[in-house]
């Protein structure tokens, strides 16, 4: 049996999102690096503590 079950294409694409998910984005409001992913588009700043709407994997605008 491979380990290889789904092929480099798809692993790549999984592992790009996996880590614009973990990564932090700019808050539009208060500036700081401080947007994290709370679930499927929903972001929210942890310094000002607003929540938005966006992307499932990731936030569109990444700098303002
Ligand atoms: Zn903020």
């Amino acid at each position: 049996m491979r380990t290889a079950k789904y092929g480099v294409g798809v692993r790549k694409r999984v592992d790009a999102i996996r880590q614009l998910r973990s990564e932090k984005y700019a808050c539009p409001r208060c500036k700081k690096l401080a947007i994290r992913r709370q679930s499927a588009g929903i972001w929210k700043c942890k310094h000002c503590g607003l929540v938005m709407a966006d992307n499932a994997y990731s936030l569109s605008s990444k700098v303002i």
